[in-house]
């Protein structure tokens, strides 16, 4: 018999405090309760509860890179983050290009058991761009894959773009674009700017990444099928979104935590910890995309959580790999740029980190819910007021690399609870 918890002051989205009975899976009452007999009692005043978050963009490196990072030890960092479910990015080894591998990675999820995992499919076989991946196959496998990306690569290639856009329509799957020129970004080191002139090191366009969502905008509005842009980093794929959305095409996009907090001004260390894809921007970009992120025009926080060894990222800056670490952080950087910054709510928050991204991945029927009776109880406690100096080598996840180490960031997540059972209590794993 699973244990039922009895909720005690919650503050729900932010609002006034409320109980929550979990029991049996779901929200089985709420509201002022008095005493319920054979609950474990926790006592949630001065905590905010929001839906448990979903991440549409994690990198699991299962199969295949086992000592970056493996489903079971990258759900154990999203349940610590505040997460119950995580999209799986396709660009293991082999590729999640198929029925086989996409469900071997939904079944390591489900024996895991910290969150849920949804596999992204690839949208081109081996992540090659040349042709589409059995999109359709992996549609009907039991991971059920309504995201398909080649993420860590553009779909640069028009006519195959208009191809797979046309293609999930056919069961409402999006496509979600890694937005990057390749032959504009060759070789490309950091942000391309000032900077990377008076560093000497290759630069990165914005245009690159603009020029990709200007066209693929236009391709989602011809196929009349659904676009994602992922981590969008530049003021100009703000304005394009918005653009889009004005127009009212099926257009969707993310932000990272780490480009709505860090600029390429960190690159100047030369300290690998800060080469990412996209590069870190500029101030202006970052002021860019949180006000994108407030008014909406961003619908989603995505994590893009990159895990690499100590080898990969202790080089010299030209050889390391590109990527930062984002599960066990995302929920705090938020907090900080744009709860504690004045510019969002905490059901902004949700909206955000929960219900829209959900709504993307087509897992609205189980994730980003209300706290409502009756609803699925998955759902975190955050202790806003607490402060937390980060420490890479206290981190569930198998690598270190996060940017964020030795900074104090606020926020901590206190508890988390998948179906209501709890994976995390007192801010450790259950
Ligand atoms: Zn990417």
């Amino acid at each position: 018999m699973s244990t039922t918890y009895l909720i005690k002051n919650a503050s729900v989205l932010g609002g006034d405090p409320q109980d929550l009975l979990l029991r049996d899976g779901i929200i089985a009452d709420a509201g002022a309760l008095g005493p319920v007999a054979g609950t474990v009692v926790i006592d949630a005043g001065g905590l905010i509860a929001l839906p448990g978050l979903v991440d549409l963009h994690t990198h699991l490196r299962e199969p295949g890179r086992e000592d970056a990072e493996t489903v079971d030890t990258g759900t154990r960092a999203a349940a610590l983050g505040g997460f119950t479910a995580v999209h799986a990015m396709a660009n293991t080894d082999p590729v999640a290009d198929t029925a086989g591998v996409v469900e071997q990675v939904w079944r390591l999820g489900r024996e895991a058991g910290h969150c849920d995992v949804f596999p992204v499919g690839a949208v081109t076989v081996g992540l090659a761009g040349e042709r589409l991946a059995e999109l359709g196959a992996m549609a009907d496998s039991a991971a059920r894959v309504r995201v398909f990306s080649d993420d860590g690569k553009c779909v640069s290639d028009a006519n195959l773009m208009r191809r797979a856009l046309e293609y999930v329509k056919a069961f409402d799957g999006v496509v979600a674009q890694h937005a990057q020129e390749p032959r504009l970004t060759e070789g490309a080191q950091m942000n391309e700017g000032e900077l990377s002139g008076i560093l000497g090191l290759t630069g990165w366009p914005a245009v690159a990444e603009e020029a990709v969502i200007a066209r693929d905008i236009l391709l989602a509005a011809h196929t009349k099928s659904r676009l994602h842009v992922c981590h969008v980093s530049t003021a100009g794929s703000v304005e394009l979104i918005r653009w889009a959305k004005s127009k009212g095409y099926p257009v969707t996009a993310e932000v990272t935590p780490h480009h709505l907090i860090l600029t390429e001004d960190l690159v100047k260390s030369y300290d690998p910890i800060y080469k990412v894809n996209p590069p870190l921007r500029t101030a202006a970009d970052v002021e860019a995309l949180r006000a994108g992120l407030a008014d909406g025009t961003i619908d989603a926080v995505a994590t893009d959580h990159a895990p690499h060894p100590q080898e990969d990222k202790d080089c010299e800056w030209a050889a390391a790999a590109m990527g930062m670490l984002g599960l066990e952080t995302a929920l705090s950087v938020v907090q900080q740029t744009m709860v504690d910054s004045g510019l969002m709510s905490w059901a902004g928050v949700a909206d955000r980190m929960s219900v829209r991204p959900a709504a993307i991945g087509q897992v609205e029927d189980r994730h980003g819910r209300p706290l409502a009776i009756g609803e699925p109880a998955n759902l975190v406690l955050v202790d806003p007021a607490a402060k937390r100096t980060v420490d890479r080598t206290g981190l569930a996840s198998l690598s270190q690399n996060t940017p964020y180490q030795g900074m104090e960031l606020p926020g901590a997540v206190v508890a988390t609870f998948l179906r209501g059972t709890a994976t995390v209590l007192d801010g450790k794993l259950a």
